[in-house]
């Protein structure tokens, strides 16, 4: 039985009811008062997300928000494809070696959903403006960039504030792997109130081979997506809002660590640059 709040205002596009028509099923697990399920599939056709680096994790993530009917994507990435990115890169192939990164994924995921619009950049970016330039506009932002380490996740939050846009990391390295905390600016702990930024000249020249598996990978970009996916929808509130989801690999143990907003955080300022 249809109830007020189940029928639409608007005419929902039919390819999207017969396409996502599953993932249309789970989210009417959630309906309720404010909540529609195919209200939610439209809203994700009309959202924005880009992801910064498209490594493992960004590869994954993009491959992931296409399948969930993200209709438009943004991506940014300098690397090629290389023989030693495939075991955790699992959506490139043999053919994409020696391709740009953005070129493969672009072919991938349009062959996938040629509805999604892609806008993908081959640059490698080295300051919070140029993060800020690719991800201004988006209504999500994933943090997916793993050089220089903790340089590249200062920029990411620090144009996230700028550009008031809920972010979220994932990361996997060793026996951990990691989803959040998924920041919204003004509202809950950005990645500098953890206190995790330490900027030190060394780790902008280091490079290192992570100790990584494929496997570790998509299970966190795929709790990341859905994750988001909540937030974008409002299916249900973030497991990851304001707080870290660690995994230990080893035990395969979940464990959530909650944040606290610091009174003297760089975010207090950055959120009010241009949303005042
Ligand atoms: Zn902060």
């Amino acid at each position: 039985m249809l109830r007020d709040f189940d029928v639409p205002k608007t005419p929902i596009d039919p390819y999207l009811l017969k396409r996502w028509d599953r993932q249309i099923n789970y989210f009417a697990l959630f309906e309720r008062e404010g909540f529609n399920a195919r209200k939610a599939q439209e809203k994700l056709k009309n959202s924005t997300v880009a992801v910064v680096g498209i490594g493992a994790g960004g590869s994954s993530l993009i491959s992931l928000l296409s399948a969930a009917g993200i209709g438009n994507i943004v991506g940014v990435d300098f690397d090629t494809v290389e023989e030693v990115n495939l075991p955790s890169q699992i959506f490139f192939k043999e053919s994409d070696i020696g391709d740009l990164k953005v070129k493969a994924i672009k072919k991938h995921i349009t062959s996938f959903n040629s509805s999604v619009n892609c806008e993908f950049y081959n640059k490698r970016v080295e300051s919070t403006e140029d993060v800020y330039e690719i991800i201004k506009g988006a209504d999500f932002v994933f943090d997916a960039i793993d050089e220089p380490l903790y340089y590249s996740a200062l920029w990411v939050t620090r144009a996230c504030l700028k550009a008031n846009i809920p972010y979220v990391s994932i990361g996997s390295s060793d026996k951990a792997s990691r989803v959040g905390p998924m920041v919204i600016p003004g509202k809950t702990p950005c990645y500098e109130c953890l206190g995790l930024l330490p900027i030190d000249k060394f780790f902008y020249e280091h490079k290192y081979d992570a100790a990584i598996m494929g496997a570790n990978v998509l299970m966190v970009a795929s709790i990341a997506v859905h994750e988001m996916i909540k937030l974008l929808t409002g299916f249900a509130t973030p497991s990851v809002l304001g707080k870290t989801l660690h995994i230990n690999t080893e035990k395969m143990a979940f464990d959530y660590i909650e944040h606290a907003i610091k009174p003297d955080c760089i975010c207090h300022s950055l959120i009010t640059y241009e949303h005042a």
